[in-house]
């Protein structure tokens, strides 16, 4: 049986276990510095902690808190227990909360105290049975308990094939689907980026993006804790922290818009990156003018690499070799990727069309959803990622759209189906439809175009203020317009392509 992620991850501490995993200079209260010694014990006595609670190899740990360092600990001890790390975004509000913890059924959702409240009533409706806190400062009844453990928990023996993590993306039907993500997918993702991107114990990783996402999560954890390096962990991205720390740092990892906000200010220049080796870009696509400015201005070329959270990392651009802005570079080792017609005839290159991946890194479906998953994959075993994309006669894969009609706000996805069910709902309005459009600070933002029922009176602000009381701000459409009735086609789909042209100024400023 091939390793558990947690035995790698722990076979790739440093020989000097004192040697500092990460360090979290924005920590107010908390201690800032974690040995690996610390982080591993930890890992190991939060595990007996749960098992202690009565939770067993499979069951879900819920997580829906602020960064801080033992909330990584946390994610180690579920790896090594066997328990399914199922990280939750904190900007949820309770609606959204109360429907993954009812799909996901955790044995125990760990939550910030300010939400225990109604956290707590969540958790009673779909019979959890524990509901612990914990702040960014390690204050709360999480700590309290973990204190009183003194034993460790052995590592599970987990295979390849168990789950190591669910991660819910919002679907188009609306509702989020949990990506089940097993060990073997993690440790060879996480291995090949480690090795694609050369991480070894001299990195110190610039950590500023959040953990309940693969991004952060997956990507920049298992690079540094796969090659003993070191991270300085940010709660969130600061422009100024991230300014105060570079100067120290050997890597950083961003979604586009850190990018754009790094270069919104001449204070950020080629004095602050002498020491850097690497930047890299994912999540949304990293606009040319991003990809030359940041060179012109820091020397650097941006590493832009493309995955999603079924799939983890997919395509890279090259460490050695030339990066081509406005490309996602070639698949990584152990992932193929090809791109077919709708008809499902493999395309050549130059070509555009939908593009499919397979490999280790694939995951192993939607939790509970086997339709849906099997829908998803072609029948000799590809993944239709929805993405559309074409591969030049180089072999740089090009994503050139989305046939998911995904909108990527500030990195995060933003399902239009979602906000569309939601806005349909309200007594004043017939129909809605939510498109993206070009964003100055996201680089993309919803907007809502909806049609009211005769008679009835609704205005922009109103909506749009209804809309936060049950999405995560990020969700929000930025603008809502009203309209006698929304463009069809034949086949009576609204043709969402026209709306975005007609808005498409509409949040430039
Ligand atoms: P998520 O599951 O949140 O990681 O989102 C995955 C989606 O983000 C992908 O299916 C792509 O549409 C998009 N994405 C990820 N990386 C890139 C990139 N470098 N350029 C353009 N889109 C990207």
């Amino acid at each position: 049986m091939s390793p558990s992620l947690y035995t790698l991850i722990e076979a790739s501490f440093p020989d000097d276990r004192s040697r500092i995993a990460l360090e979290a200079p924005d920590r107010v209260h908390g201690t800032a510095e974690w040995s690996y010694a610390r982080l591993g014990n930890a890992a190991a006595r939060y595990a007996a902690l749960f098992s202690g609670l009565g939770l067993a190899v499979g069951d879900r740990v819920a997580l829906k808190v602020e960064k801080s360092p033992e909330a990584l600990a946390i994610y180690l001890a579920c790896l090594r227990g066997g328990f399914v790390f199922l990280p939750m975004n904190t900007a949820y509000r309770p609606d959204e909360v109360d429907y993954l913890v009812g799909n996901a059924e955790p044995g125990l959702v760990i939550c910030d105290p300010s939400a225990e409240e109604s956290t707590r009533e969540i958790a009673a409706r779909h019979g959890v049975r524990h509901v612990l806190t914990l702040d960014a400062d390690a204050r709360g009844s999480f700590i309290d308990a973990a204190a009183k453990v003194t034993d460790a928990l052995p590592p599970a023996a987990c295979g390849a094939n168990d789950l190591a993590a669910i991660l819910y993306t919002s679907g188009t039907t609306g509702k989020p689907k949990g990506a089940m993500l097993s060990h073997g997918n993690l440790a060879s993702n996480g291995i090949a980026l480690r090795d694609a991107w050369r991480f070894t114990e001299d990195d110190l990783l610039l950590h500023a993006l959040p953990i309940f996402h693969a991004h952060g999560l997956f990507v920049a954890c298992h690079c540094a804790l796969l090659s003993g390096a070191r991270m300085i962990w940010l709660g969130k991205f600061d422009r100024d922290a991230v300014l105060r720390e570079l100067p120290r740092a050997t890597a950083f990892m961003g979604v586009p818009t850190f990018y754009t906000r790094l270069l919104s200010g001449d204070d950020f220049n080629r004095n602050l990156v002498g020491h850097m080796r690497l930047f890299t870009s994912g999540s949304a696509p990293l606009l040319t003018e991003t990809f030359e400015e940041f060179r012109a201005r820091t020397g650097h070329a941006i590493l832009e690499r493309y995955g999603m959270t079924e799939t983890g990392m997919n395509t890279s651009n090259p460490y050695d070799g030339e990066r081509r802005a406005g490309t996602v570079g070639f698949p990584l080792p152990g992932t193929d990727v090809r791109v077919v017609s709708d008809e499902g005839e493999l395309l050549g290159s130059g070509e555009v069309g939908g593009l499919q991946v397979r490999g280790s890194n694939v995951f192993r479906g939607y939790w509970r959803m086997p339709e849906k998953s099997a829908e998803e994959f072609t029948e000799d075993g590809w993944f239709r990622t929805g993405d559309v994309a074409m591969i030049d006669a180089d072999g740089y894969v090009h994503l050139v759209g989305r046939a998911k009609d995904l909108i990527i706000s500030g990195g995060f996805n933003v399902y239009p189906k979602e906000i569309e069910e939601l806005v349909d709902d309200m007594p004043e309005v017939l129909e809605s439809a939510i498109v993206g459009v070009a964003h100055a600070d996201f680089g993309e933002a919803g907007v809502a175009v909806v049609v009211l029922r005769p008679n009835r009176e609704l205005d922009e602000a109103a909506l749009l203020a209804r809309l936060k009381q049950k999405l995560a701000n990020y969700k929000v459409p930025k603008r809502a317009f009203f309209v006698e009735s929304l463009p069809r086609n034949t086949m009576g789909k609204v043709q969402k392509n026209l709306l975005r042209d007609t808005y498409c100024d509409a949040c430039r400023s």
